[in-house]
């Protein structure tokens, strides 16, 4: 319990990774010797989060079972269950065992160097706003192209950020949102503000995260993420 509240870290891995051209998803590559997945489940095991979900591939559940929640000692991992096809399917296998909770903060396993800093303020902000993102302001000046990558438009940069996760809702209003979702047709979603954005119109709170916050998606960001994980 943290401020009289029940917290569920649902932490996603089931994902292919396709643009990291590896033989083993880049969720269970090895980081400094460790996996990816291990970072994200070490912060939210000694955060003040109540319970961790995670969700993996079926072929790899019991892979995180023995190799991972038990060899690490991560006992809040109490939860693995299977993915889905698309990360919202993820997530949505993720809400179903969460029932009970107050508030769950979604997390992509694919960014190791999460921290203490991150989650804390996350937590803090849920309460308030009950949809809430960390993010960083755009530093590049960012295009909409055309099919053709034409630049179209520039819009203000200063209105710009880039979304990362954690991501916290209120665990209902969340769940009302993918129940309307899964009624009407899912598609092009990307993550869960967009959901409550689309779904409950309702908007989301973007609070400062952590440049180093990133997303392993190409074979140079296990570098980077080596270099900032020893100076976090
Ligand atoms: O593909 P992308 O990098 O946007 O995935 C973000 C996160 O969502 C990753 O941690 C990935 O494992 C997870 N994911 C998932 N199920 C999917 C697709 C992605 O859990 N079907």
């Amino acid at each position: 319990m943290y401020k009289g509240k029940h917290f569920t870290a649902i932490v996603l891995a089931a994902g292919k990774g396709s643009r990291m051209n590896s033989d083993i998803p880049k969720q269970y590559m090895k980081l400094n010797g460790k996996e990816v997945i291990y970072y994200s489940l070490k912060a939210f095991q000694d955060s003040p989060v109540d319970n961790i979900v995670l969700v993996a591939g079926k072929q790899d559940i019991d892979f995180c079972r023995e190799e991972i929640v038990e060899k690490y000692g991560f006992d809040k991992t109490k939860d693995i269950v299977e993915g889905g096809s698309e990360r919202y399917w993820s997530v949505r296998n993720g809400l179903t065992v969460s029932k009970g909770t107050d508030y769950v903060l979604i997390h992509d396993s694919a960014r190791p160097c999460i921290n203490d800093k991150i989650i804390l303020s996350l937590m803090d902000e849920v309460i308030i706003s009950g949809a809430c993102t960390v993010g960083v302001s755009a530093k590049d000046t960012i295009k909409v192209v055309d099919e053709n990558n034409y630049g179209i438009k520039t819009p203000d940069r200063n209105t710009l950020w880039q979304v990362q996760t954690p991501q916290g809702f209120s665990y209902n209003e969340l769940l009302m949102a993918y129940s309307e979702m899964e009624k009407n047709n899912a598609g092009n979603i990307t993550d869960d503000t967009m959901i409550v954005e689309r779904y409950l119109g309702k908007k989301s709170k973007l609070i400062l995260g952590d440049y180093r916050n990133i997303k392993i998606t190409t074979p140079e960001d296990i570098l980077i993420a080596e270099i900032f994980l020893e100076n976090l």
